[in-house]
């Protein structure tokens, strides 16, 4: 019924959100008081640390307690026994328009990832550009994301940026969109920065609470340095955060130099993501560290021929360091439990046992360091009392979880999947339930998806 709606309507030409679900109810009833009972709470809070029974109370969309034996008359009880609850995962850097493109990308430099980005992109619609973000978000929610930064390498034209941002806005949850340039722009062309300005002040206006914005930018090796410096200029007058790929490629990365380079320009600092950094000296990783510079490592990407990231030494020299999901073209699926469980087994791969990073610190790197990395440290990424209730419930009765020994809650998480993430809620806003997203018609969202990427092959030939 929902799929006849959407076809003879006028929605179908703007592929109206309320027809994939959700979108009617973001803006509609809040929900009302929740309380979670009896959860073992992760709660990434150090002040706290781990309580292996209590409850929160969600009021207002945010989290008004946390503790022993809380009541509140009127409340949805959720019952957490046999689940721990903890805050949602962060994603630091996710290029969501690339959610058409799984499946594409091959093994071989000629069918790698960028050459299926820049042969596809050039022929992605606004629509095709929400479909994806769509199918990206529900497949966040599905894993337990909560927050992510929408990394956009292909705004083609302001309907475009209007297309993400829309999905976003319709999918629920925490995030930032990134306004990148479109594939094919040639290297010496600025990005649209006037259309980013216009975004800034479009999203003032709206006052949408749950995003933000920053760009996304090429930086010298992927533009020019005179290119590079124009954007960053700019985009530093409108006082927005950037955030820029330094090459997987190691003879690339040796000839650019992209960090010494940022860093002689003044272009470091809190307000920067480094993405990657698979190669940053030990010079740049102490120019990272004294800017403040901020960096997001994707284990999953940077595993496909790049390399693995000096996590610890960055991480010792206090440079903050946050988790990514990079793309679902690649072989992926979206699941922070893998990414982490990887970056664990990369690292001890490279460094051997003994490595001082483990289940603990890859926990806070996918959920507070993420949410400091994209200034939301008051807002997200721990279960504080006063922060927004943006947490999940993960089962630890399911199969795969249900060791008899049982042991530390962190290790058991590092086994754990998509699956075992049964409830979710962004902003106090329950958008899955029971291992099921609330309100998203999966069937048609799939559906549309699948003819749209279809299209978009036979066009791109
Ligand atoms: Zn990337």
């Amino acid at each position: 019924m929902r799929r006849r709606a959407l076809l003879s309507g006028a929605a179908a030409a703007s592929l109206g959100a309320a027809s994939l679900g959700f979108a009617g109810r973001a803006h509609g009833q809040a929900n009302p008081a929740t309380l979670i009972r009896g959860a073992y709470l992760l709660t990434m809070d150090d002040a706290l640390g781990d309580l292996p029974s209590g409850d929160i109370l969600i009021e207002d969309g945010r989290i008004a307690a946390i503790g022993a034996s809380l009541s509140r008359e009127g409340a949805t009880v959720i019952d957490g026994t046999g689940m721990v609850a903890m805050p949602g995962f962060v994603d630091t850097h996710w290029h969501m328009w690339n959610s058409l493109l799984r499946g594409l990308v091959g093994g071989t430099p000629q069918t790698g990832y960028f050459p299926t980005i820049q042969k596809f992109g050039p022929h992605y619609t606004p629509d095709d550009t929400y479909l994806a973000t769509r199918l990206a978000l529900a497949e966040a929610v599905t894993a337990g994301v909560t927050t992510v930064h929408n990394w956009a390498h292909n705004v083609r034209s302001p309907q475009d940026a209007d297309a993400s941002l829309r999905a976003m806005k319709d999918g629920g949850v925490r995030g930032r969109f990134g306004y990148g340039s479109a594939q094919g722009t040639p290297p010496d062309r600025l990005q649209d920065l006037a259309d980013l300005a216009r975004v800034k002040a479009d999203l003032a206006r709206q006052a949408q609470p749950l995003l933000s914005l920053g760009a996304a930018l090429r930086g010298p090796q992927m533009s020019s340095l005179e290119t590079s410096r124009g954007e960053f200029a700019a985009v530093r007058q409108l006082g927005l955060p950037i955030s820029v790929h330094m090459t997987g490629n190691a003879e690339v990365s040796a000839r650019f130099k992209v960090i010494q380079t940022l860093a002689q320009d003044g272009f470091l600092g809190p307000d920067i993501q480094i993405i990657h950094a698979v190669h940053a000296t030990p010079q740049d990783i102490e120019a990272l560290a004294q800017s403040r510079t901020h960096v997001s490592v994707s284990p999953n990407a940077e595993a496909a021929g790049m390399g693995v990231p000096p996590v610890n030494p960055m991480r010792a020299a206090g440079v903050l360091v946050s988790l990514s999901i990079d793309n679902t073209a690649l072989p992926a699926s979206v699941d922070p439990f893998a990414l982490m469980r990887q970056l664990i087994t990369l690292l001890q791969a490279r460094d051997g046992l003994g490595s001082p990073f483990g289940p603990r610190q890859a926990l806070r790197m996918a959920t507070l360091d993420g949410a400091r990395d994209l200034g939301l440290p008051e807002v997200a990424g721990s279960l504080t009392q006063g922060k927004r209730a943006d947490l999940i419930l993960v089962r630890l009765r399911d199969l795969n979880l249900s060791a008899a020994g049982q042991g530390h809650v962190e290790r058991l998480l590092m086994a754990a999947q998509p699956a075992n993430v049964d409830t979710v809620f962004v902003d106090g806003r329950l958008l899955k339930r029971g291992g099921k997203l609330v309100d998203v018609d999966v069937d048609e969202l799939v559906s549309r998806a699948r003819a749209a990427a279809a299209k978009l092959v036979s066009r791109a030939g």
